[in-house]
């Protein structure tokens, strides 16, 4: 690392007793990298075992790597906590302009301890953090206006990162996700409810510093070879253009779209609710994070008429992708477009999970068809496929929760269906509602093995796809090893803290390489150590916090939906997750 780098300063933030102090931390930096690999450095010396995730002692980390505002794409910060959705590792990653603006602030890691006895509000600048008082803030109806006081009232914009709550953080709900600029967020497991236990409103972080190189002319060769392969290759073609829901119509066609809480991976209506529709009728805008060439968020706008007054309207701005049309479109059997807009937008105005969100009603939904419960329970809404005004109520009451259902629902499906029983359908992964792919073994051993229960942590759907065409199959063990090898790999990456869509530019060679210029010398098994390492210890976290492989509940849904290489079956599914933990 270079001399005067500011990454390996730590800054901790005590919120029960208004105070803060920086500490140099060479040690976590050289060790983990960033990101993750220091994240969960700084989680396991932080969070005491049993620790309450909605207590005092559970910390919230923020972590940014060294090609942070050197490189292009190396522009996610990661959360690291203990969720209170799983009762383990909380590990939450999103883009926006929190790591550019927590590097240029003049840190690496942001360590958030205590509990606020009142509302408020962080300002992270100028070497200062200032307590504000958030109480005019806590309990407004839309997180967007929250977004749009502090914009007003708070310095260093073009500069700064505002990451904030809605009312789900506020009443804890177990799955509420933290918004940054509008159109980002930390999404799932639940830092939105640490926030909230921690009265913490938002946090504004701004900073504005020039980072050196250590040769100029090697940094520019690396730069403009990424920069290169981002712009001017096929590499991100498909992210710029239709962004991820380019993935809404393959996944159909091959049959591994989950539709009406899985009873089907084929929906009728995903023409509709493609990317290739919802770009030519809805698309508004694009919009990139910081310093990323390629600008994958697409926005779609929606006009909403006002209530009282004819003719007036107002356009709402909202993002979509493969994962918030599946959650709230195919899942829900949903496919009138404006109708499932507005969901997004009222899950946007509270701050929930939108995967979560749409698992859980599509549950509740199934749950009512075969009568399970009924509308005493859902309080009167008959929840239906695709009626987008019932399903937009119920998302209301998850957060106001006005009975034992909803605040069974604020828990998730995995508590609410051991509650209200339905298992079999409930499509929790280690108590994580499932992502958008319903492609073989391979996707759903990545969710239940998967540090995060992510389908971003190993990828296995794209395993499946490479492999699953019939005649071609793959062992348990084959499956387990791949996952593995490519979930090591992502720790790198993720302590690089390069966004996923990127990993076909930053390969072991262009990341050493990145890497020299910056300071910092690592051999491809330096990374492969680290990649191996950081996983242990993320696990080593859950395994200390009571999780373990070998009890992972199966929802037997996913072995009654066809893949599209056909079925696969339970011991298929243990003998995978046997391997996955004797390697580990
Ligand atoms: S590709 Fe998309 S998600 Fe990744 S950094 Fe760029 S805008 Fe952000």
């Amino acid at each position: 690392m270079l001399p005067h780098d500011p990454l390996p300063r730590v800054l901790y933030i005590d919120l029960t007793r208004r105070r803060y102090r920086i500490e140099e931390r060479p040690d976590i930096f050289a060790a983990g990298l960033g990101g993750s690999g220091a994240g969960i450095r700084l989680l396991a010396e932080e969070c005491p075992p049993g620790a309450d995730p909605l207590g005092p002692d559970n910390p919230l980390i923020f972590t940014v790597g060294p090609l942070v505002g050197h490189f292009p794409l190396a522009s996610k910060t990661v959360a690291m906590f203990k969720s209170p959705h799983t009762g383990n590792l909380g590990e939450s990653h999103a883009g926006g302009r929190s790591a550019v603006a927590i590097r240029m602030a003049g840190y690496g890691a942001v360590v958030i301890q205590g509990q606020s006895k009142m509302p408020v509000y962080l300002v992270i600048a100028e070497g200062q953090v200032h307590f504000r008082d958030a109480a005019a803030l806590w309990g407004l109806r839309s997180s967007y206006t929250a977004g749009s006081v502090l914009r007003q009232r708070e310095g260093g914009s073009g500069l700064r990162s505002i990451m904030r709550i809605g009312r789900a953080g506020e009443k804890q709900v177990s799955y509420a996700c933290v918004i940054t600029e509008t159109y980002r967020h930390f999404g799932r497991l639940g830092l939105g409810a640490v926030f909230g236990s921690k009265q913490l409103k938002a946090i504004v972080v701004s900073g504005k510093r020039s980072l050196a190189v250590a040769d100029r002319r090697s940094y520019r060769n690396t730069y403009d070879q990424i920069y290169k392969a981002a712009t001017e290759t096929p590499v991100m073609k498909k992210y710029h253009e239709l962004g991820t829901p380019v993935n809404v119509l393959p996944l159909n066609h091959i049959g591994a779209l989950p539709t009406r809480n899985l009873q089907s991976g084929r929906f009728e209506g995903a023409e509709t609710i493609s990317g290739e529709h919802l770009a030519e009728e809805y698309l508004g805008r694009r919009v990139a994070c910081a310093h990323c060439p390629v600008a994958c968020v697409h926005l779609a706008a929606l006009r909403l008429p006002y209530p009282d007054d004819p003719y007036f309207y107002k356009t709402v701005m909202l993002g979509y992708d493969h994962e918030l049309i599946y959650a709230m479109g195919s899942m829900l059997g949903g496919s009138e477009v404006e109708g499932l807009l507005q969901a997004l937008d009222q899950v946007e105005v509270l701050g929930l999970d939108v995967m979560s969100t749409g698992v859980v009603l599509a549950w509740a939904t199934e749950a009512l068809e075969r009568g399970l419960i009924s509308t005493q329970e859902t309080g009167g809404l008959a929840l239906a496929w695709g009626n987008y005004p019932v399903y937009i109520e119920a998302i209301k009451r998850i957060v106001t929760q006005p009975n034992d259902f909803y605040r069974a629902l604020a828990r998730g499906v995995e508590y609410a269906s051991s509650v209200y029983g339905g298992q079999e359908y409930a499509l929790a992964f280690g108590g994580n509602e499932m992502p958008g792919y319903h492609t073989g073994p391979g996707c759903h051993a990545g969710y239940l093995t998967g540090a995060r229960h992510s389908h971003l942590d190993s990828a296995g759907y794209g395993l499946d796809q490479q492999v699953g065409q019939p005649g071609q199959t793959l062992t348990p063990e084959a499956v387990a090893d791949k996952l593995l090898a490519e979930e090591r790999w992502r720790q790198v990456l993720t302590s690089l803290v390069i966004c996923l869509f990127a990993r076909g530019i930053y390969t072991p060679e262009v990341v050493q390489n990145a890497l020299a210029a910056v300071g910092i010398d690592r051999s491809v098994e330096d990374l492969a150590r680290l990649g191996r390492e950081t996983l242990r210890l993320k696990h080593a976290f859950k395994t200390r916090e009571g999780f373990e492989l070998g009890q992972l509940r199966l929802p037997h849904r996913i072995f009654e939906t066809p893949a599209p290489a056909g079925k696969f079956d339970e011991d298929f599914m243990k003998q995978t997750i046997a391997r996955y933990a004797e390697n580990l």
